[in-house]
């Protein structure tokens, strides 16, 4: 949900969060209760050095750019144990 600023007529700036499709034009002041216009202002960039937005970059970047694992897991089957399948269409794939 985004962090959306508003400007009060009588006291200063406030912020409150809205869903982005019920973000209102207005909204009450909660110091004075007087309507305070939403602003057009920068997006709220200081949350990117916390926990949630390394969570959250990390699961996209492993979308697009998977880790290479270059060691198996202990206990895991080698390569070389066999046939995988005995599917008959499979002895036509390209090996690696
Ligand atoms: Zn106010």
């Amino acid at each position: 949900m985004p962090l959306y600023e508003f400007r009060c007529p009588n006291c200063s700036s406030f912020d409150a969060f809205y869903p982005m499709t019920d973000a209102p034009d207005s909204a009450l002041c909660p110091t004075c209760q007087s309507p305070g216009r939403r602003r057009i202002s920068a997006p709220n960039l200081s949350r990117t050095g916390s926990s949630a937005f390394k969570l959250i970059d990390s699961t996209k970047r492993s979308a697009a750019e998977p880790q290479v694992i270059d060691s198996r897991l202990p206990g895991s089957p080698s390569r070389t144990t066999g046939r995988i399948t005995s599917n008959p269409l499979h002895q036509k794939l390209p090996r690696p």
